[in-house]
């Protein structure tokens, strides 16, 4: 029998809510013995339970709820059958089957909390965020395979939570070869080669999947410019668009080679037309704005500058002036893109400072558009903390 993990009373409200995270301050004692990442019984106050979650005695998030029913027999098969349910409901909405590019597991929001899976062609790139999806690992590897028929399985076990969880990062081959060419999907059109070993997150940003497409829906004929270019997946969306021009902007150099790259992979696209510039966005902005510059279409997509709602002060400082910048060098008429991917900022907290910065800029604008992740990074209701990415499309007078 599972040990069990006794809430305090009351605590057992946000359960009853279907949220996955249970707090060590929730947690009165852990009655029987449970390692990291074993499966623990959660009850009441009373002793009644709840729900199966994964323990995790390093972190502040003590249990992750595997199954609210608490009968439920957390093993392989429960894995493959959650698995086959997240690939299921994506190729039931429309569009995402054909994607090259896809995730199939959201962690929390496809009821497999500390879990991601992208799949991009037939490799599957997995993170294991937790100590409960580290248990896993062989299930979870299994249950992707069987549930994609995909050729490998890279583990890129790398992001910063699993210190919070005490786990040391790893990678490598979970399932079949490193291919012998590189990773290479297309997305509307455009091809992208995708660095799963050393590129951020998975290897590439498919959350801003439908964005990018919409910022080549918007791009015909203006003068663009891309901040936070990364691998110049907006770049070349904006040039497939028809955009006369598109100067792009990262102060990584590694990242904006690859954008070459991926640029020469697309003769189609009109490689005279981007301009590349290696540089701080805050620093090029105010000099192209010095300079006299001014473009029709804007993209801002920033870094995570706030990871947690204590970060929230400093990052809400940062937004504002890349906002702010933006406004100044938006044309009479232009359209702008802008984005944050900070968990610690809220969407209402986001407009607020994205109209500070018109106000300050002297700008009037509108939302024309609310942007989010793309259908493969759904929000479970229940868990809105799952909800990071959030963007505005504004047009200014
Ligand atoms: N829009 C991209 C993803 C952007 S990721 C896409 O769709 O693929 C954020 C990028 O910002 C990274 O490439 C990072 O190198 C870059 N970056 C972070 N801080 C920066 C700064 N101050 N100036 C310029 N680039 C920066």
């Amino acid at each position: 029998m599972s040990a069990r993990l006794i809430l305090h009373p009351g605590k057992e409200r946000s359960l009853f809510k279907r949220h996955p995270w249970v707090f060590d301050t929730s947690v009165a004692r852990l009655a029987g013995h449970a390692r990291p990442g074993n499966t623990v019984t959660v009850c009441d106050a009373h002793g009644t339970p709840l729900a199966k979650a994964a323990f995790s005695p390093h972190s502040k998030i003590r249990a992750r709820v595997w199954s609210f029913d608490p009968g439920a027999i957390i093993d392989h098969a429960f894995f493959k059958r959650r698995i086959a349910q997240a690939v299921a409901r994506r190729m039931a909405l429309p569009g995402l089957a054909r994607q090259q590019g896809l995730r199939l597991i959201h962690a929390e929001s496809d009821g497999l909390p500390g879990v991601i899976a992208d799949r991009y062609a037939d490799t599957v790139v997995v993170q294991l965020n937790s100590a409960g999806a580290e248990k896993w690992r062989d299930a979870i590897v299994a249950g992707l395979v069987q549930a994609t028929g995909c050729a490998r399985v890279y583990e890129r076990s790398d992001a910063d939570v699993r210190t919070l969880e005490g786990l040391p990062p790893l990678a490598g081959w979970r399932y079949g070869e490193a291919p012998s060419g590189g990773i290479i999907i297309e997305e509307h059109g455009v091809r992208y080669i995708v660095d799963i070993v050393a590129g951020h997150k998975t290897g590439f940003y498919l959350d801003q999947r439908d964005n990018r497409h919409l910022a080549a829906a918007l791009a015909n004929g203006k003068r663009a410019l891309n901040c936070f270019c990364y691998t110049g997946g907006f770049t070349l969306q904006a040039l497939a668009g028809g955009a006369a021009s598109v100067l792009s902007i990262d102060s990584s150099q590694p990242a904006l080679e690859q954008a070459l790259a991926n640029l020469a992979l697309n003769p189609h696209l009109q490689a005279a037309r981007a301009q590349w510039r290696c540089a701080n966005v805050f620093d090029e902005l105010r000099a192209l704005k010095s300079a006299g510059e001014s473009f029709d279409l804007i993209i801002l997509d920033p870094p995570k500058f706030a990871p947690s709602a204590s970060h929230a002060p400093a990052a809400a400082r940062a937004y504002k002036d890349i906002n702010l910048l933006g406004f100044k060098l938006l044309a009479p008429g232009g359209l702008m893109m802008t984005f944050s991917c900070s968990g610690g900022i809220g969407i209402e907290l986001f407009q607020k400072i994205v109209a500070g910065s018109a106000l300050d800029a002297g700008r009037t604008a509108r939302i024309v558009k609310r942007l989010q992740g793309a259908a493969d990074h759904p929000v479970a209701l229940a868990f809105p903390e799952g909800e990071y990415l959030k963007g505005l499309l504004v047009q200014a007078d």
